[in-house]
């Protein structure tokens, strides 16, 4: 026997368009289901007008994003478009540097914070130098973990006293370059990751007769959690041990250099979930530093890496991982637990350092991908009566849906069996409609009615199978209902591309459209991209909806765009991105807030999406041998008489100009 279930968890599962006027609806509905409060930190919201703003401060201007999508278009850009905020990556670097300010301040810690931003979160230049400008006033300095990174952090670093860190593993020509510009009088510092590397150093310094300054990377006890947890711990492929510290101290002590050691490193890993677990960490190295410095080390910095995360799950649990803290928190949990050690052991307190990406860039960038299409699961109108005149298929299929609109009945909680046996008449109904139809012995509006029928039936089971508490296993085709009964929409874009860590590690990002939020959305969806790949679309939304693995969303009609907006994109995801089916990087638009304007905001730069030539050249093939190869195909098909030399000369010309076209699908086209 079954029993009924609490209708609240029913509320938002399953709406169907015939209660379309039964919900009440506000714009604070959409911005409670899309979580935008939990997760926009403050930037993004609904205006009255139920579109997604965007805005810095209140004494800026609004951006509403949907305009900037209008601007585009009129622009004839090709979507998908990554929308850069550069007010909010302004804004990001503002925050992180008044949160350890206002930490320091308060806790009377006698030093002061210097934060590194480490460009693999996201290179784009104008990432780079907007993160820098904004951060000038702080002393903001970068960090690199590669040749080509370092390359392109060096001329950056205007400021003396600003610190570019060099993690990752360092070839003589990294090394020899970073003493080089400690020479004429840069804040570089090398850290070592490896042991070997303090050797390779000190060689290289009296090479050049230069007493090197460096870092060091310490492997803690205390690991991160979540999906990067072994970047720390003894799984970690990064950092030295205590004991092989306490051995490169005891070189530098013999070797008369004991202020070369001037920083002390170690990285959790990013997205830390816990801030149990940063201050663990960070106590464990303050304790080391302690030591050192008793020993008359002069180690100046003191850097806690990078891990602060953010709010992609908006505080709900499940797949996601989720933070348990602010930015203002994080903040007081380092500030407060160096200067407790520190008080403790009796040292000077260090320059605190910390390399924050994820937390910096995340919020500044959105992507919008139109909706092409939607493959629905139309329900029959509920005041539809099959009669005499009605085809048998048809009445068949209704008396099983007014069979299962009947129950429970007064012989109490449905039956699993009844429930199964209802299924599996409406399947073999719904397969002889199909025959019938394919005889011709169905008409279009027949075939659509049994398929309205059916999924009507599909819905019906499943409510009732969410609506009581059966005592037995559900059986697997009912529990497939769900994935059937939502619909898919079609985006133009590539999870590989765009969102490669949804794929591969599962994080989710928030989702949500980007207007009509006025309407509640009616269907639930499944996004899936144009590659073909049947991971290719998202398997998990962020909403306060019980059931994450769909996305609630308005019905869209021929002709009217619909865009959804995918947000806090802009850490890692754009510079990971995977070429799967050749689809390139997206379009980019960076927007600044400006209240003269009219509409809030100005475009600065738009910067092409990839071509297809671009894309292709990247795995060896090239225009003019592909030009070659078609020409030679088209001039047989002339010489057999196949086609006409002006259409041979048309229809190469046709693949030619498709060089120069966006890898994606193109609506302006
Ligand atoms: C990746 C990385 C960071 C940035 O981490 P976030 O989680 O993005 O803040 C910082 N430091 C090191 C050494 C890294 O490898």
């Amino acid at each position: 026997m079954a029993e009924q279930r609490d209708a609240g968890a029913l509320a938002l599962v399953d709406i169907a368009p015939a209660h379309a006027d039964e919900i009440e609806w506000s714009i604070d509905s959409a911005a409670e289901l899309y979580r935008i409060r939990g997760w926009g930190d403050d930037f993004f919201f609904v205006n009255p007008d139920g579109k997604v703003a965007v805005q810095t401060n209140p004494n800026e201007p609004a951006i509403v994003i949907a305009d900037v999508v209008e601007d585009l278009r009129e622009r004839n850009i090709a979507f998908p478009v990554l929308i850069r905020f550069q007010d909010v990556l302004r804004a990001r670097v503002v925050r992180m540097n008044v949160a350890f300010a206002d930490a320091i301040a308060e806790a009377g810690y006698a030093n002061r914070y210097r934060g590194v931003y480490p460009i693999k979160v996201n290179q784009l230049h104008e990432v780079v130098e907007e993160v820098l400008e904004a951060g000038k006033p702080y002393g903001l300095g970068l960090e690199c973990g590669s040749k080509a990174e370092l390359i392109a952090a060096l001329p950056h670093m205007e400021d003396d006293e600003a610190l570019l860190i060099c993690n990752g593993v360092k070839d003589a020509m990294m090394l020899r370059l970073m003493l080089a510009a400690q020479q004429i009088g840069k804040n570089v510092i090398p850290v070592v990751e490896k042991y070997h590397e303090f050797d390779k150093i000190q060689a290289l310094g009296r090479e050049v007769n230069v007493s090197p300054r460096f870092g060091a990377r310490i492997r803690l006890g205390t690991s991160g959690s979540g999906k990067w947890a072994d970047s720390g711990g003894d799984l970690s492929k990064f950092g030295i041990s205590v004991p092989e510290l306490m051995l490169l101290v005891e070189k530098m002590t013999a070797a008369g250099m004991p202020d070369g050691l001037a920083l002390l490193h170690f990285h959790l890993g990013s997205q830390i979930a816990d801030i149990q677990i940063v201050k663990q960490a960070v106590k464990e190295i303050t304790h080391i530093y302690a030591q050192l410095a008793k020993r008359g080390l002069g180690i100046r910095y003191l850097d806690v890496g990078g891990g602060l995360g953010v709010n992609y799950g908006a505080g709900y649990s499940g797949a996601d991982v989720g933070i348990n803290y602010t930015l203002q928190e994080y903040a007081n949990a380092i500030v407060y637990t160096i200067k407790e050690v520190c008080e403790a052991e009796e040292v000077a307190v260090p320059t605190i350092v910390s390399e924050s990406g994820r937390g910096i860039t995340a919020h500044h960038s959105v992507l919008v991908v139109p909706v092409l299409g939607a493959y629905r699961k139309d329900r029959i109108d509920p005041r539809f009566k099959a009669g005499r005149k009605d085809h048998a298929v048809i009445r068949a299929l209704y008396k099983t849906l007014a069979h299962l609109q009947s129950l429970p009945g007064p012989k109490g909680p449905p039956r699993m069996y009844e429930l199964l046996e209802a299924y599996h008449d409406a399947v073999e109904k719904r397969e002889e409609a199909d025959t019938l139809f394919s005889y011709g012995y169905l008409t279009l509006e027949d075939k659509a009615t049994a398929e309205r029928l059916y999924w009507s039936v599909c819905a019906r089971i499943r409510t009732l199978v969410v609506q009581f508490e059966f005592h037995e296993p559900i059986p697997g085709e009912l529990q497939a209902l769900d994935e059937h009964l939502v619909d898919q929409y079609l985006c133009d874009f590539s999870i590989f591309q765009s969102i490669l860590d949804h794929w591969s590690i599962g994080q989710g990002f928030p989702i949500m459209p980007l207007e009509r939020l006025d309407e509640p959305p009616l269907r639930r969806a499944m996004l899936v991209d144009l590659t073909c790949d049947s991971d290719g679309k998202v398997s998990h939304y962020v909403s306060s909806n019980p059931d994450k693995r769909f996305l609630p969303v308005h019905r869209i009609s021929d002709g009217q765009p619909y865009y959804l907006g995918f947000f806090l994109m802009g850490a890692y995801q754009d510079i990971m991105g995977d070429s799967h089916n050749l689809f390139g990087r997206v379009a980019e638009a960076h927007v600044y807030a400006d209240a003269a304007e009219p509409d809030g905001y100005y475009i600065e730069k738009i910067i092409a999406g990839t071509t297809v030539q671009d894309m292709l050249a990247t795995v060896q093939y090239f225009p003019n041998d592909l030009h070659r190869r078609m020409n030679e195909i088209i001039r047989q098909k002339i010489e057999a008489g196949v086609i006409r030399p002006k259409a041979g000369v048309e229809l190469l010309e046709q693949y030619m100009r498709a060089f120069g076209a966006t890898t994606y699908y193109d609506a302006n086209d």
